[in-house]
């Protein structure tokens, strides 16, 4: 009988040894599988955990025990292949932002679409990309690894215990109902845990269409409108309206119609939660599912207005953007950044915020005596320099890669003023004309952008450290006369708390307070223009960060 073919091409450091370990773990392969935890530990050991090395050593081990037991190699090879993906994206995401990838940074990449994570990489660069080499060549080794053959055969008693002790692990864990979060590799628990969170966005809001709610209006007006306008990444710290020592701000500031509130924060640092938080009675402390919030479309709705939004977002991301859905339960829906995702020509093109000015118009003019108009801008979204015409080029996009960047952000700013500005001058001019109307606007950014402000880093994804530049947001309310004469009371208490602490998933009650609009949902101490404001709640934000305990070390302004 022809002996037994032993480990063919073993080209790892064990192929001379004589030990019988050396058959059942093959060192490439079980390199391959440890490789993203090892890098993690490098990277930052704070983040990184000891337990995926036993977890994908586990699942390794069950590819070989199958492979072994039934003598086909495509266990092997689909074990390779599943750890060399799986670890590649894991990889990927820790070079890239140097922490793990989440909930979160996976619901965020879905909701990215093609042009902004291209804009992403131009931004972080790409020589990352350089520590692939390595984890590709570990790749290949295992490939070309023959799979060992007929070992379970020869080595039953060292086979059998530990095929005994990868059962136990997994049983113990499906037992105790902790499989997906105890015993799979991380990426495999992210994906079940997100698309559970993902489905059940969709499965709601899906729907479309607004909740029915018993609704009191207080404003004795014939016409009422609300304008509230979204935007994008704005850090307050780049406003010289906050006063930035650049003038990115002249045209608000020169407002007199304007008041700017001084200490808001928003409640996480990406456009989804942050957005659903504040226009839902969703907050930090009930983290509500949308099934059991209730929203401003609902209100303004259930109160009797028309509903507008209009966007210049791209509404399309991988799983379709879940704001985009949210939207969809207003009367009328614009889109204008309609360039995005047909192509990859088109993703590199550009939507400007003044697009918005058109359909913005069409919705003021819209024959409804009240009115609901939610404007979602572009903002200051990387990268930066394609949010402004090059007239708006202020501040010379020269010098170091850093200089550019800021340069380029602080323009995009300028060019946020002068949109801002104009939508406000547009619902003054329609509004002047009008008797007994009550017509008011708020602006406010979704959350902040960290242009090297703090840590010397750029962008707004949390990854481990919350830094008060990714969550410092203006909040401006236009106020024109017409409100101020015809609302006394309610303008002083606008007036008098410009300076308290706020966070912006309390949104809701405060434009339903400014709106004079009650539902058994609204809750004075959570609206900032109400004189029950709760301004001694503790500002702890998403994953637990509490704003006001960290360090102000980063107050001083940069050019400062
Ligand atoms: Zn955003």
């Amino acid at each position: 009988m022809k002996s037994e073919p032993k480990w063919k091409s073993g080209s790892g450091p064990f192929a001379k040894s004589t030990l019988p370990w050396r058959f059942f773990f093959p060192f490439w392969f079980l390199l391959l599988t440890a490789l993203p935890t090892l890098v993690s530990f490098i990277i930052d050991y704070k983040f990184a955990s000891g337990r995926y090395l036993i977890i994908n050593f586990t699942w390794a081990t069950a590819f070989l025990f199958l492979h072994q037991l039934l003598f086909k190699r495509w266990f092997y090879y689909t074990g390779v292949a599943t750890f060399a993906l799986l670890g590649a994206l894991e990889l990927f995401h820790w070079c890239l932002l140097g922490t793990p990838p989440t909930t979160t940074s996976l619901l965020v990449t879905a909701n990215t679409n093609y042009q902004e994570a291209l804009e992403f990489m131009e931004l972080k660069g790409g020589r990352v990309f350089l520590l692939f080499l390595p984890y590709l060549a570990t790749t290949f080794m295992a490939f070309r690894e023959a799979a060992p053959k007929k070992l379970l055969a020869k080595y039953p008693l060292l086979y059998g215990s530990i095929a005994l002790a990868m059962l136990v692990f997994f049983v113990e864990n499906g037992v105790n109902q902790r499989f997906m979060r105890k015993a799979s590799p991380r990426l495999v628990n992210l994906c079940y845990v997100f698309v559970d969170e993902i489905s059940f966005y969709r499965e709601v809001l899906e729907e479309k269409r607004p909740k029915a709610l018993v609704v009191q209006q207080n404003a004795d007006a014939e016409q009422h409108t609300f304008v509230l306008i979204l935007g994008e990444s704005m850090n307050k710290r780049h406003l010289s309206l906050y006063g930035y020592p650049l003038t990115t701000t002249p045209k608000l500031k020169s407002r007199a119609d304007l008041l700017v509130y001084n200490d808001v924060v928003s409640s996480y640092s990406n456009t989804i939660q942050s957005v659903l938080a504040m226009l839902t009675t969703s907050n930090l402390e009930n983290t509500l599912v949308p099934e059991q919030s209730v929203d401003i479309i609902d209100v303004f709705y259930s109160a009797g207005f028309e509903t507008h939004w209009i966007s210049n977002q791209s509404p399309v991301g991988l799983w379709e953007n879940v704001i985009t859905v949210f939207a969809n339960k207003a009367d009328h829906r614009r889109f204008v950044n309609t360039t995005s995702n047909t192509s990859f020509e088109s993703t590199l093109s550009i939507s400007y915020d003044e697009k918005l000015f058109e359909p913005f118009q069409e919705a003021l003019s819209s024959s409804a005596s009240k009115k609901l108009i939610v404007v979602h801008l572009m903002g200051s979204h990387s990268a930066y320099a394609k949010r402004y015409p090059s007239r708006f080029e202020q501040f010379p996009v020269k010098g170091s890669d850093v200089e550019k960047t800021k340069a380029a952000y602080d323009n995009s700013i300028l060019y946020t003023d002068y949109i801002v500005d104009s939508l406000f001058n547009a619902i003054s001019h329609f509004s002047r004309t009008l008797n007994n109307a009550c017509y008011t606007a708020l602006f406010v950014s979704d959350h902040g952008e960290n242009v090297y402000d703090e840590a010397g880093g750029v962008g707004h994804d949390h990854t481990g450290q919350l830094l008060r530049a990714h969550v410092e947001v203006p909040l401006l309310v236009w106020l024109p006369e017409t409100y101020r004469i015809r609302y006394p009371e309610k303008t002083q208490q606008l007036l008098k708390q410009r300076s308290l602490p706020f966070v912006t998933d309390d949104l809701f009650h405060a434009i339903l307070d400014l709106n004079f609009i009650d539902v058994k949902e609204f809750d004075g101490k959570r609206s900032l223009f109400n004189p029950a404001f709760n301004k001694t709640r503790q500002r702890i934000l998403e994953d637990g960060h509490d704003y006001d305990l960290q360090p102000k070390r980063h107050n001083r302004l940069k050019n400062n």
